[in-house]
């Protein structure tokens, strides 16, 4: 990458997926961190145009014609080059992040819709040329994929640079309709912008991404609020032959009720359009949390890499009771010390995993001191309430040998804890980014498998994770996020993009994490493009009964398999028995052998 001419940041004002002016600077500092280690050339020139399998070149230029005198030929634009750019200046052509050859996982072109009706031209065009497209909202998935198709040489349909208003946001009900290109910081700020402060939303890590695209890949936020499926309510949606339905209320002419009762009547199908390839998502309703009166962050910290099964056996009945309110993060403190945006070399150059000994002297001039776990968490509500709920927690908490409270007045300003401190109050943030400069040109990927919140599970998971990372020789950062009944451990391994050695070491340590959890009882909530195969067939009860299913369903509401094939594990007809699938092999070729002709006729 280019080291000098470092340009700035996108704003809100100028793009829809710009950063803030209130972040502008925190972003441009993130950037110039990330250029000033990067090796990886910034641009790259593809020899040839990726080709879907299954048409013809110049066919496909034929059609490409087509879609430009539908949309307009400024809508559509061929992928010539790859840009890999970063978090805020996302590329729509490819995984940003990727752990295969950034040459697999690529796009042949991007179409710009501009409203429901050009999304269902699009959906016909697919059709009759049977060409795979794929849909985006934003496309800043990092860690699962990004912008990426699943079949190479897809048609991504990038929803969001023209379809990204607020439709509508309900002071008196607390909730908002949204088009795709709506990101968690442009719905914070149109929500300040029209003086609705006793509205909050709820946002993840990192506030890039659409509203829509997280909700749909079923991502959490760290506010009661968190789990973003359970707080929407109503879709709009394209299905893969042309038609639009709108689910639950919706399908009510005239009703005013959309946005406050998700179920309507009759089957309740909103499900299938989550981490599916079922349809496209145009308007997705949401609930918004009412100011809840005051908010009050803590930390506290714990020893002992052992002390972790016994703060889990604290934390369910708590979390379970609403003691403990949001969304948890109980962190490593490795990635604390990733979290100051310099890269493992400042720590150490030897070759392996760092050693826990490093770890914790590093730990030790830290803001919150040496420890190996910490506890984020908030209370919610007016002084006397937080007290109350604030009391129960010390208490339980320091019956850890150990454990301590850190005094948020004690914090710099700039310290990681105040970032927690906002986006558990709903205010999106850009600071988790920093962790990826553990290396230069850092791509990060994440293992995310779900267990019950008990001790053995969490001690069973940290275990896995240790083991195959240190025989990779690979760091981790795990995150054990505390649902109410379930905790998802997220654990993000960092990589140079630019070392293929480094990036088949970490796909080789993943798939061997997915196949271990699984043989123990654990499966992923969530995952990369490249890993869906293996983990969908890990959900495999009743010979594959579920994927069955989700076949026939897929062949029904897709006969030409023109929408995202492949997409979490489920491939249409046409290209199932030809090779597609990544299974635990670990293959980095990401295509198969061909695809079959469609059916004769689709249903429009
Ligand atoms: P983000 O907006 O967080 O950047 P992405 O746009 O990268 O999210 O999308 C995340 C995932 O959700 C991708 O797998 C993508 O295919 C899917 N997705 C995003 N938007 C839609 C949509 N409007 N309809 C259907 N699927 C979508």
């Amino acid at each position: 990458m280019a080291k000098s001419g470092i340009t700035p940041t996108p704003q809100l004002g100028e793009k829809h997926n710009g950063i803030p002016a209130r972040l502008f600077d925190k972003a441009g500092h993130a950037k110039s961190s990330i250029w000033d280690i990067a090796t990886k050339p910034e641009e790259k020139k593809l020899k040839k145009i990726a080709i879907p399998q299954g048409i013809e070149e110049t066919k496909f230029f034929e059609a490409l014609e087509d879609l430009k005198n539908q949309l307009g030929p400024e809508n559509v634009e061929l992928v010539e080059k790859l840009v890999d750019g970063w978090y805020m200046e996302n590329p729509n052509t490819h995984d940003g992040m990727h752990i295969l050859d950034d040459e697999e996982l690529v796009a042949s072109a991007v179409v710009y819709p501009g409203s429901t009706a050009d999304v269902q031209k699009i959906v016909l065009w697919a059709n009759k040329y049977r060409i795979p497209i794929f849909p985006i909202s934003i496309g800043r998935n990092f860690g699962y994929g990004g912008a990426a198709p699943r079949v190479r040489g897809s048609v991504v349909i990038d929803l969001g640079r023209r379809m990204n208003k607020v439709l509508d946001i309900n002071p008196d009900d607390c909730t908002c309709l949204v088009e795709p290109g709506v990101t968690f910081f442009a719905l914070y700020e149109e929500i300040q912008r029209r003086g609705h402060k006793h509205l909050w939303i709820d946002v993840p890590d990192l506030g890039g991404g659409s509203v829509m695209g997280n909700t749909l890949d079923r991502g959490v936020g760290y506010t009661p609020y968190g789990d973003h499926w359970t707080f929407h309510s109503g879709l709009e949606v394209v299905l893969p032959t042309g038609e639009v339905i709108r689910t639950g209320m919706g399908a009510l002419p005239n009703n005013n009720s959309w946005q406050i009762f998700p179920y309507g009547f009759g089957p309740y199908s909103d499900g299938i359009f989550t981490q599916s390839n079922f349809g496209i998502v145009t308007k997705l309703g949401m609930a918004l949390m009412p100011d809840p009166g005051g908010y009050e962050s803590y930390l506290y910290t714990f020893q002992k890499e052992e002390d972790l099964a016994p703060l889990v056996e604290i934390i369910r009945p708590l979390r379970i009771a609403n003691i403990l309110e949001n969304v948890a993060q109980l962190r490593h403190v490795l990635e604390q010390v990733a979290c100051s945006g310099k890269p493992r070399s400042t720590y150490w150059k030897g070759e392996g995993a760092i050693p826990d000994h490093v770890i914790h002297e590093v730990a030790k001039t830290l803001s919150h001191g040496d420890c190996t776990w910490l506890y984020y968490g908030m209370a919610y509500g007016p002084k006397e309430i937080r007290q109350y709920k604030l009391d129960i927690i010390h208490k339980e908490f320091m019956k850890i040998p150990g454990a301590r409270r850190i005094d948020p007045t004690t914090l710099p300003k700039n310290d990681y804890f105040w970032s927690r401190d906002r986006i558990a109050a709903g205010i999106p943030d850009l600071e988790e980014l920093a962790w990826v400069n553990w290396h230069p040109n850092g791509g990060h990927i994440a293992f995310s498998p779900v267990s019950p919140v008990r001790g053995p599970d969490a001690t069973a998971l940290w275990k896995l994770a240790k083991t195959r990372c240190g025989q990779y020789g690979l760091e981790f950062f795990p995150t054990y996020c505390v649902g109410m009944r379930e905790m998802h451990l997220i654990v993000e391994i960092v990589f140079d993009r630019n070392n293929p050695t480094m990036r088949q070491n970490v796909d080789k340590c993943i798939r061997a994490m997915i196949d271990d959890a699984a043989k123990a009882g654990y499966g992923e909530y969530r995952t990369h493009l490249a890993l869906m195969d293996q983990i969908a067939g890990t959900y495999n009860w009743n010979n594959n009964a579920l994927m069955r299913f989700n076949e026939k369903l897929k062949d029904c509401l897709d006969p030409a398999g023109i929408l995202a094939p492949g997409k979490s594990g489920v491939w249409p007809a046409r290209y199932r028995g030809r090779g597609w699938e990544i299974g635990k092999e670990g293959r980095q070729s990401s295509e198969g052998d061909g695809v079959a002709p469609a059916p004769g006729s689709t249903r429009l």
